[in-house]
């Protein structure tokens, strides 16, 4: 089994994940909804754009049913619509989405959601794996196999997104925008919340389309060329990437340049810190110091979690966090959803703009400039390098690997949770800090591991 992640043999840190039929077959996905149907007796599923995705929800359809819970079919949705769903209708008790999120396209996926709309945390996710593996599933007798029902859920999601932000201010403006689906799963709901956000839409990518035939799921830099090219070409004042299920949101300036994914956690700290005149702000250890320059300086307190959005929303709800983040583009905005919202995101950044009547380029401008270089090296024994690191920089962050931060500049050691390597990030003002960083961080694990 391909994993993201590490928790255990099956589930990574964002749920199940293989190649479709192969590394994730019909079987596995069945006994999958025969966990959560031992677990729940009413669930909610809903499924990405990928070919894989019918049969993966059919099969997790027959297991959940097998154990007698009742399942609502919402079709096609973005994960965090789903998520949204089963957070406020009271009769549902859990979720399931079927999606390979940003993975490449022969990929398909499984993931769980709580009663309240979150990811499983890491526990429950253990747990699952456990009665997975065991087998110890609560089999219906004949007359009390679980229904399937089906449902809308487009107009609560959108209002819900609408209902949060200022949507007057933000229609006003009319802006012109452009969106990139990916053809994944935001093609349902995104074009249409700009839309009713008054904005002029255009858009690419968003018919769905499971072989992605113009981009890969993922929206990072190298993924929206196009995206860069139209915005540019349409005179627009802001460009938008969705990954496969829309829980992401990558952005380009009214230039057609791309603004990094930590520069928008950042901007949308600050904003959530000024706006509650201070707060704690959630984000793992990988997060660029510009967020925690922009949080400290607006009167807030940024707490560093281990990589894995699951765990982000766990601390947030534990510390009552005003924001919370990614630097890949995932953002978590607590009074709407604790998981990550890309069109929850977007929506945000336009209201800035709308607030700030300032191009999203000006907005972005104030956020202090890093240079983030990331790099992995081999290792084979985790246990000994994180000991010598340990007595080499007792004073270290050790939430996840190794963090050393220095007065303007910080680097990452952290061991692969599911390869036998090691991550090494370094962050520093110019780019040749930044290398000398990395440079001092492959000597030192060459050192311990001798
Ligand atoms: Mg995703």
């Amino acid at each position: 089994m391909v994993r993201i992640g590490a928790v255990g043999e099956l589930f990574g840190t964002d749920g199940v994940r293989g190649v479709a039929n192969e590394e994730l077959t019909p079987e596995m996905a069945m006994n999958l909804g025969r966990v959560m149907g031992t677990l729940k007796k009413r669930v909610a599923i809903a499924m990405d754009t990928r070919i894989s995705s019918p049969m993966l929800k059919s099969a997790v359809i027959a297991g959940l049913t097998s154990c007698g819970c009742d399942v609502v079919d919402l079709g096609i949705a973005p994960t965090p619509a789903l998520q949204y769903y089963v957070k406020c209708r009271d009769e549902i008790e859990g979720g399931i989405a079927i999606t390979a999120s940003h993975n490449p396209r022969e990929y398909g996926g499984i993931k769980f959601i709580q009663e309240d709309g979150r990811e499983f945390t890491r526990e429950m996710d253990e747990e699952c794996e456990r009665m997975y593996k065991s087998k110890t599933f609560r089999i219906a007798g004949w007359d009390e196999i679980g229904q399937v029902y089906h449902d809308e859920y487009k107009r609560l999601y959108v209002n819900g997104i609408l209902s949060k932000v200022d949507r007057d201010k933000i229609a006003e403006r009319r802006f012109k925008v452009v969106i990139d689906c990916g053809n994944g799963a935001g093609c349902v709901t995104s074009p249409y919340i700009l839309k009713e956000l008054g904005c002029e839409v255009v858009s690419i990518n968003s018919h769905p389309d499971g072989r992605f035939p113009q981009r890969n799921p993922e929206p990072v830099e190298e993924n929206v060329w196009l995206l860069k090219k139209v915005v540019k070409d349409v005179k627009a004042d802001l460009g938008i990437a969705h990954d496969g299920d829309a829980d992401r949101a990558t952005f380009v300036d009214e230039k057609g340049r791309f603004i990094p994914e930590d520069v928008i956690l950042a901007l949308m700290a600050k904003y959530y810190v000024e706006k509650n005149g201070g707060g704690k702000v959630v984000t793992p250890v990988s997060s660029s110091r510009c967020v925690e320059d922009v949080v400290r300086e607006a009167g807030g307190e940024v707490i560093y979690t281990p990589v894995g959005s699951p765990v982000v929303a766990e601390t947030m709800l534990k510390v009552n966090a005003v924001f919370g983040g990614e630097g890949n583009g995932g953002l978590i905005f607590p009074e709407h959803l604790l998981a990550r919202d890309g069109a929850m995101s977007f929506a945000r950044v336009l209201e800035l703009m709308a607030l700030e009547g300032k191009p999203i380029s000006k907005l972005v401008e104030g956020i202090p400039k890093y240079y983030m270089i990331k790099t992995k090296v081999p290792c084979k024994d985790k246990i000994k390098l994180l000991q010598g690191l340990k007595e080499k920089f007792p004073d270290a962050n050790f939430t996840d690997g190794a963090r050393i931060d220095y007065e303007d500049s910080w680097i990452l050691i952290r061991p692969s949770g599911t390869e036998p390597i090691v991550r090494i990030f370094a962050e520093a003002k110019s780019k040749k800090k930044a290398k000398e960083l990395v440079e001092f961080g492959i000597k030192v694990v060459k050192e311990i591991l001798g």
